[in-house]
């Protein structure tokens, strides 16, 4: 059996090599590196994927972030609605912006923002929401607009680990992930759904005005060369990097039917056993499954996770701490027992090898191995 992996970066990369070599020497040979061809390309190629007007890339999906944060002109003070359960970089950059984090709960099935929650925590001081498409599935994004509209909010996305997953809104129509918002933002991270081969993000919005200004932030804030208009930062993707996604982004419906087609072993191995609950699919959206994550019940979930590292299965916590639970985001607003769904997760979640090239043997070793474990109970 090969060797399980959380992410399988290498066999992946072995079923496109020879486009890949090529595509990177191209640019090694153009000299292009900064800015060049290859990043336009895949700008264009993203933003007929997404639908969107405009895509602007940059060097990662933190800086994606900060910047949309930034092209807003969110003012200090300013209060930020986004959930304790998520990735740190989502409440870094607005206490790095000097804006005010405000932190909400999740949905024990989704893992996403709870609406009502969301809206209970609007004072006259919010200006903008950051929905986390957290582990590949959308939130419920009509709500969040309707609730933005009431209360002349920002919505950005955080769809770093949702691209390619769509929003089905009532009437069936579809969007992608991170498209329905202002702006959105993602990562290229190498383990994320669509990763390059070091780091690299990206901003979507369809406003015109918007968009100039975020690709003046990202270049300094230059509009013209030299000339600042805004105070900006330096953050850009790579011609190689770019040259790279290009090639990946056609294969990312492929890669995600094979994240969910991993998932429905999963699910199926795991489906109604009393010591774990298997991720809910929400109806108003598809999945990416970035990462499948199981909640366990009555069991020791460390235990279990000690146990599949000892039959080489790696196994991982995401999140074993909530930012409200950070030495670096305390604040005298939130102690422990304030969001108990989400403390309940960072209890009991453990997320399971998940990538495009887990084969049936794995995936059976895999399953076998947990039920192992939790049938001791
Ligand atoms: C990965 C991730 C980010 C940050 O992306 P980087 O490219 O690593 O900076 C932000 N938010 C979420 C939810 C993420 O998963």
């Amino acid at each position: 059996m090969k060797n399980i992996q959380m992410v399988d970066l290498k066999s992946q990369y072995l079923k496109i090599k020879n486009e890949v070599d090529q595509a990177v020497l191209d640019v090694i040979g153009s000299t292009a590196y900064i800015n060049g061809p290859e990043v336009k390309n895949f700008q264009s190629d993203l933003e007929a994927y997404l639908g969107v007007k405009h895509v602007i890339p940059c060097a990662n999906g933190t800086d994606a972030l900060q910047i949309s944060m930034m092209g807003l002109d969110l003012q200090e003070g300013d209060e930020v609605i986004t959930t304790t359960f998520t990735f740190v970089a989502t409440v870094e950059v607005i206490a790095l912006l000097k804006l005010k984090p405000v932190l909400v709960d999740v949905d024990a099935d989704t893992f996403n923002i709870n609406i009502e929650s969301l809206q209970k925590a609007i004072t006259p001081k919010t200006k903008a929401i950051v929905p986390v498409h957290l582990f590949g599935q959308c939130v419920q994004m009509e709500a969040i607009m309707e609730i933005a509209k009431a209360h002349k909010l920002y919505v950005i996305e955080d769809a770093c680990q949702a691209i390619g997953s769509d929003y089905i809104f009532k009437d069936g129509q579809r969007k992608k992930a991170g498209a329905i918002g202002d702006v959105g933002c993602t990562s290229f991270f190498p383990s994320k759904n669509l990763g390059c081969y070091g780091d690299g993000g990206a901003i979507f919005t369809n406003h015109d005005a918007l968009a100039s200004k975020l690709r003046a932030v990202v270049n300094h804030g230059m509009v013209k060369r030299y000339y600042h208009d805004f105070v900006g930062v330096n953050s850009r993707l790579d011609s190689i990097q770019a040259a790279i996604l290009r090639i990946k982004l056609r294969h990312l419906d492929a890669y995600a039917q094979a994240r969910n087609a991993a998932a429905a072993y999963y699910n199926n191995a795991f489906k109604d056993h009393p010591k774990l609950i298997t991720p809910v699919r929400a109806p108003y959206t598809t999945h990416v499954f970035h990462q499948y994550t199981l909640i366990t019940k009555d069991i020791d979930r460390d235990g279990l996770q000690a146990f599949l590292a000892e039959k080489n299965i790696p196994a991982m916590i995401y999140y074993p701490v909530a930012m409200h639970m950070q030495k670096a985001y305390k604040d005298a607003r939130y102690k422990e027992g304030d969001f108990p769904v989400t403390e309940m997760l960072c209890r009991s979640v453990i997320s399971l090898p998940m990538h495009t090239e887990l084969d049936e043997e794995q995936l059976k070793y895999i399953t076998d191995s947990v039920l192992e474990y939790v049938n001791q109970y």
